[in-house]
């Protein structure tokens, strides 16, 4: 099969994620219909190419070496934000800050919690995302998922969503969303907002190269209801440095790369951070920022 229009090589990741670590993609494309979307992955399929999906990045490490398949952003029509009377119909690459301001301009409430999750829909999907307990499956009405095979419209309890998790497969893309919000005083809806933002200022650090957090948190009795941030902090994490990258002064689960971090500081940095939280608490942190690529786990890793 010839290679379809606006496929490129070797193109580099780091720029595409928000911690900025990581090398190239062989293969890298951004289809901008749903039907672009479809003849990739069946080209991607015939071609034997492991998918990886890029939304915004932002809890997303990619290995230094790279990925040796297709990574796919998506953009165009599959990134727009359009209203339909009560509902907000989202491409899956869709910013959900962007959805959720646009909401609250069109007096539509529900996507509130979007505005401080700096990804796309289809990220958002893909981790349930979540913050200060708005729940993306309660406004969800609907999600067009791709396959080699066509898109496939599913409801939010076929997802399988758990803790920042789903069961969207790994060839599959969240191609489009739909959220039914409820009618609301605009000006309303924007104060909600700006009070969140405000919250997230004092919280967590900003304007920073990171990917949120770090480490899930733990439910092994052990942990006492701690969070993955305090059990680090506990641990003597906070601001712990591996080559240019360290945990965060402000919240210990956000590692940071201050200083031209590669990906193997970030591994070697979670691992010392994993292995002092098991010595310390006997707990064993897993990570909840996903990967692109084989990352090479320091020795150490293993508990
Ligand atoms: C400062 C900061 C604060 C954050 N705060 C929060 C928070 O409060 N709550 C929270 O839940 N998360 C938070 N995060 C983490 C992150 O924003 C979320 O996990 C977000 O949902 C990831 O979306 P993304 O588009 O950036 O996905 P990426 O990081 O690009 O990818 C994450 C995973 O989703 C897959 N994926 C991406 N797009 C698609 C698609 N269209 N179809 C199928 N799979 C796809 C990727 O392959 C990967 O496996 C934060 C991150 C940062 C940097």
């Amino acid at each position: 099969m010839t290679v379809p229009d606006g496929v490129e090589r070797d193109f580099p990741l780091a720029r595409l994620t928000t911690v900025r670590t990581g090398g190239p993609a062989d293969w890298y494309s951004k289809p901008e219909t749903e039907g672009q979307l479809v003849a990739l992955l069946a080209w991607a399929e015939e071609e034997q190419l492991t998918i990886g999906m890029v939304g915004s990045g932002s809890n997303l490490l990619v290995a230094d070496e790279g990925f040796r398949g297709l990574a796919i952003k998506l953009d165009g029509e599959l990134a727009a934000i359009e209203r339909e009377g009560n509902r907000v119909l989202c491409g899956g690459g869709a910013r959900l800050p962007s959805a959720a301001a646009k909401a609250a301009t069109w007096g539509l409430s529900g996507l509130e919690f979007g505005i401080n999750i700096p990804g796309t829909t289809g990220g958002a999907v893909k981790m349930n995302a979540n913050a200060y307990g708005g729940q993306l499956a309660e406004v969800l009405e609907w999600v067009d998922v791709c396959t080699a095979g066509g898109p496939d419209r599913r409801a939010p309890d076929q997802l399988g969503f758990g803790y920042r998790s789903s069961n969207i497969g790994s060839a599959e893309v969240v191609a489009r969303a739909s959220f039914e919000l409820s009618p609301a005083d605009p000006a309303a809806v924007r104060e909600t907002l700006a009070g969140m933002r405000e919250r997230r200022r004092e919280a967590q650090p900003s304007g920073i190269k990171t990917f949120g957090s770090t480490f899930k948190n733990p439910e092994a009795e052990r942990a006492e209801g701690k969070t993955a941030g305090q059990l680090l902090e506990a641990s003597g994490c906070r601001g712990l440095r591996v080559g240019g990258a360290r945990f965060s002064e402000k919240h210990a689960n956000f590692v940071e790369n201050d200083n031209g971090a590669s990906t193997a500081d970030v591994l070697e940095l979670m691992a010392e951070g994993r292995r002092r939280v098991h010595e310390r608490f006997g707990v064993t942190l897993e990570p909840e920022v996903q990967s692109l690529g084989e990352l090479r786990w320091p020795d150490g890793w293993e508990l």
